[in-house]
């Protein structure tokens, strides 16, 4: 039986569901309460009576996921989280605690139907969009478990500030195509901003270049940061490694997407993965590469995101050598292109997009 979700309910729906069960106003107040910090079960409620938790537990449960894996790094900077849905699908979810704050990467699909060749979140294709609830969800569960760390006896960050049990940066950059399901995604920023006091600033939306939907974002007008998964300088290679790109050119992503970081006044974030192909021949990573990939963003406020690849087992790559990696980045740092190589988090427990998933669904 799948459980009603304490999550979907409106404050005067709850309140009404406990004063029918006999007890008084101020139980759905402070069930509210425990639900909103995250409280993945009703075990969790404390100062709510026992039997009233096992009852409400036998017909609901308090948020739209379920995580049904969790695992930390080892250096204990990263928690990735298998999630499930209920309707029996699964997300991923990745908290990264780091020197700026603590930034959770949460997913706006269940699958994907981009089909990137690089990528393991598309494997299986779309499920469906993820409802606000599912997206808002997601940050609960990692701020539940930051304050959760804020109990244990060992620092967790090493810099570890007064407000290091919070979530302080978003990026929609897990399992899905945000712009595929821009009002939802929409619907989640507004409310992390009100909800959380998460600012629009440390929100960043990462597409791989659905040019209306960057349009819509413009048109909402509110000053989140944007991110393009370019991963190839000419339109020619990018239709090899990006389906996507049969759609829009690179050209027209540009254009749209420097009109919205233009109207913000924002630094563009391009991402770019460094691949070789299955004989190790650099494919999208050759020094040309990196020349046409300065022509595209000369003068333009911008930071190139250089990513090694995180090998898919599915997926016939090669990751490029670290020398590699730098004569590219050189051609950029000499043409006077902010850069830098992405820290790889989380390598050890399989944090990479949609691997956690993959290797769950293939068992
Ligand atoms: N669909 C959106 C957001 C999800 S993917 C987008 O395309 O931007 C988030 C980022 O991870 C994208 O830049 C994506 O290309 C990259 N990515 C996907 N698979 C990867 C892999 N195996 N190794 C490294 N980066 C990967």
């Amino acid at each position: 039986m799948t459980k009603k979700i304490l999550f979907d309910l409106t404050d005067p729906e709850l309140e009404k569901i406990i004063t029918d069960m006999g007890q008084p106003r101020f139980r759905a107040k402070q069930i509210a309460d425990w639900m909103r910090r995250g409280a993945p079960d009703f075990a969790s409620m404390k100062n709510i009576p026992e039997k009233l938790r096992n009852d409400l537990d036998a017909t609901m449960q308090t948020l739209p996921v379920r995580v049904i894996k969790k695992l930390k790094s080892a250096d204990g900077q990263t928690t990735k989280f298998l999630m499930e849905l209920n309707d029996g699908e699964r997300i991923e979810c990745v908290l990264m605690r780091t020197s700026y704050g603590n930034s959770v990467c949460v997913s706006s699909q269940a699958g994907c139907a981009m089909g990137c060749k690089f990528c393991a979140s598309t494997l299986l294709g779309l499920k469906r969009n993820l409802t606000v609830n599912e997206i808002f969800a997601q940050i609960l569960v990692a701020q539940w478990e930051l304050r959760a760390d804020n109990f244990a006896d060992k620092p967790i960050r090493p810099n570890g500030d007064a407000n290091n049990n919070d979530v302080s940066h978003i990026v929609i950059m897990g399992t899905g195509e945000p712009l595929q399901n821009t009002q939802n995604v929409i619907g989640f920023i507004e409310r992390a901003n009100r909800d959380m006091g998460i600012g629009w600033r440390r929100i960043t939306v990462s597409t791989c270049g659905i040019v209306p939907g960057i349009n819509e974002l413009t048109g909402w007008g509110r000053p989140i940061n944007l991110a393009i998964s370019l991963h190839a300088p000419n339109d020619e290679l990018r239709k090899k490694i990006m389906p996507i790109a049969n759609k829009y050119s690179i050209g027209e992503i540009m254009d749209a997407a420097w009109r919205f970081t233009d109207l913000h006044n924002r630094q563009l974030m391009i991402e770019y993965i460094l691949l070789g192909d299955a004989d190790g021949n650099l494919l999208n990573a050759t020094p040309e590469c990196a020349e046409q990939l300065v022509d595209i963003v000369r003068g333009k406020n911008c930071m190139v995101n250089l990513i090694p690849w995180n090998a898919v087992a599915e997926r016939d790559f090669t990751s490029p050598s670290g020398n590699a990696i730098h004569r590219f980045q050189d051609i950029l740092i000499r043409a006077g292109v902010h850069t830098r190589i992405r820290r790889e988090r989380g390598n050890d427990i399989g944090s990479a997009c949609g691997q956690l998933r993959i290797s769950e669904a293939n068992k």
